[in-house]
């Protein structure tokens, strides 16, 4: 079997089988109807560890209350945090809209290397981000991706994540650069959709024909996330959520204290300060980082 590295032709037919199922056959998600890369950088960040039949109930709240980056550039942390409140990893949020305001101060950066100067913009993000909305032929490498890649070209699944982001790459630059977005959205819907980690579809597959795993595919590991329940990413979810809610978002420390393991409220409440995503304010916890000190005349 030629090398799927660089089996140009193996890629190209891939690349067109798949290009042909996704045009008749994908979920439809509001984010798949855009190029705006702010829309394309809030799907993606939304989606990292978080189901996207939940991100397509949030996705439409959130970009009509925060409509462009200059919107959520000029929202407050405690505004942005109640809107993001129930998507978890908080800190993403706060970091996106660290993002929003240098796009909103410079402009986009243009290609893979500068949008990961970004702030929370890691690798696949800005691939994301080029292809889907500056027609960057880049390939993209989630969980899904990477199964669906491991089983049709029979890698290993220990193969160097550099090899299959070659692999994805090819496949990215193997047909016409007006596909590149449609392309992005086909290899991660295929991965979750048909390929999928526990029951593939090879009945229904359209690139089962050369596929060495037809039938007897087998799961791909994935690094597991440590037990959510009674964490301390649950009881920081908790505290944070409670702030959502609370008038003002604010509270005491007296209700913090009741709504997590008393002994550990003092680490949950510093890592959470130290995170920015919350200050004390007196005795009360307020949602959000701690206000900047106004500029000082002559500064
Ligand atoms: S034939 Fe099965 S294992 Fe191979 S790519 Fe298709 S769904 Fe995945």
């Amino acid at each position: 079997m030629a090398d799927p590295l660089t089996d140009g032709s193996a890629l190209a037919r891939v690349r067109s089988s798949l290009l042909s199922w996704f045009a008749t056959d994908h979920r439809d998600f509001p984010w798949r109807r855009t190029t705006d890369p702010y829309a394309v950088l809030v799907s993606e960040v939304m989606l990292q560890q978080t189901q996207a039949s939940r991100i397509a109930e949030r996705f439409p709240i959130f970009m009509s209350r925060f409509p462009t980056a200059a919107a959520l550039a000029a929202a407050g942390e405690a505004e942005v945090l109640v809107a993001w409140s129930g998507l978890g990893y908080n800190r993403r949020a706060l970091a996106l809209r660290r993002a929003a305001r240098e796009v909103a101060r410079h402009g986009w950066p243009q290609g893979v290397a500068a949008l990961e100067r970004l702030p929370g913009i890691g690798p696949y993000t800005a691939r994301a981000i080029a292809s889907l909305a500056f027609g960057e032929p880049v390939g993209v490498v989630d969980t899904n991706v990477r199964r669906w890649l491991v089983r049709r070209f029979g890698l290993r699944a220990d193969r160097p994540p550099r090899d299959l982001q070659v692999l994805a790459d090819g496949l990215a630059e193997a047909g016409h650069r007006a596909d590149v977005a449609p392309w992005t959205h086909a290899t991660m819907e295929f991965g979750a959709s048909i390929c999928t980690a526990r029951n593939p579809r090879c009945n229904i597959c359209p690139i089962s024909d050369e596929c060495p795993s037809r039938g007897a595919a087998t799961v791909i590991p994935v690094p597991r996330q440590a037990a959510f329940a009674g964490s301390d990413r649950a009881h920081r979810g908790a505290i944070l959520r409670a702030l959502t809610r609370a008038p003002d978002q604010r509270m005491t420390m007296r209700v913090a204290r009741g709504l997590v393991p008393p002994d550990a409220v003092g680490r949950l409440v510093a890592g959470l300060e130290r995170d920015g995503l919350v200050h004390r304010s007196g005795a009360r916890l307020v949602l959000g980082g701690a206000p900047e000190p106004a500029a000082t005349i002559g500064s």
